[in-house]
């Protein structure tokens, strides 16, 4: 039971963390917070994605590529252009890896707006530290497994960042409903998700890519904009104004009033 809550508890957090740090704050800049939260946000990213880290820099290049140029040739991963979704995470990997090394040929128009930790970025997308914490996550089920079969689950706490982008990558372009017609292959995979915490709305988010809510329709809900929501009352990080927000899409000026 206890391994239960720690699987279900750690990839709920590093979601969280993706969809709300490095996709709709390091990519989009869709709210601002001071520098101090700022900080201990990008640190929780590290401690909750542990060894499968992304630097929130490399991660929203990656991700500002991947709006500019949905499902064409030149998209880091696109469904329309690979042949399954373990080889389009690996060429994700590659270029994520370029980015990192400034070997990748980056245009300026992807660059800056974005946090950067260096020292924390360096530790995080070491191999010690996704090491470290791998063996971190078995001595949890050292401590609590009961049969040998729950060490098979291990490997699925290495690996929940590449997971949870192979899940809304491939399936966020190829499962699901359209609200938006457009150009790409982007979907709604579900009406309530809870599996990657709003992002599998992807036609929405590629509609209304400035948009912190990823739920358009009355009967979409999007878990980490409620979220986003609460921060926002409790004066942790601020929305743009009403006016601004209308303009940036249906479902933030719904949720506003
Ligand atoms: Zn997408
Ligand atoms: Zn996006």
């Amino acid at each position: 039971m206890e391994l239960v809550i720690f699987l279900i508890a750690h990839s709920t957090l590093a979601v969280f963390f993706q969809t709300f740090f490095l996709h709709r704050y390091a990519s989009h800049r869709m709210f601002t917070m001071s520098r101090r939260s700022e900080r201990v946000f990008h640190f929780l990213t590290y401690l909750t994605q542990g060894s499968s880290y992304l630097v929130p820099w490399a991660y929203a290049i990656l991700h500002r590529m991947h709006h500019a140029y949905s499902d064409t040739p030149k998209d880091p991963h696109s469904p329309r252009h690979s042949a399954g979704p373990a080889s389009m995470m690996w060429r994700t990997k590659k270029l994520y890896d370029a980015i990192c090394d400034g070997t990748a040929d980056v245009e300026p128009r992807f660059l800056g707006g974005y946090p950067e930790w260096r020292t924390l970025d360096r530790i995080g997308n070491s191999w010690f530290s996704r090491i470290s914490w791998g063996a971190g996550y078995a001595v949890v089920y050292v401590a609590f497994a009961s049969h040998w079969w729950q060490f098979l689950f291990v490997p699925l706490h290495w690996t929940l960042g590449p997971l949870h982008g192979a899940i809304v990558n491939w399936c966020g372009h190829r499962y699901g409903y359209r609200n938006f017609d457009s150009d790409d292959d982007s979907r709604n995979t579900l009406a309530l998700d809870f599996v990657t915490l709003g992002e599998l709305f992807q036609n929405n988010h590629h509609k209304y890519s400035m948009s912190s809510n990823f739920a358009v329709r009355r009967f979409e809900i999007d878990p980490a904009y409620q979220v986003i929501r609460v921060f926002a009352w409790l004066g942790i990080l601020q929305m743009p104004d009403k006016r601004q927000m209308a303009r940036l899409g249906p479902g933030a000026a719904r949720a506003e009033g």
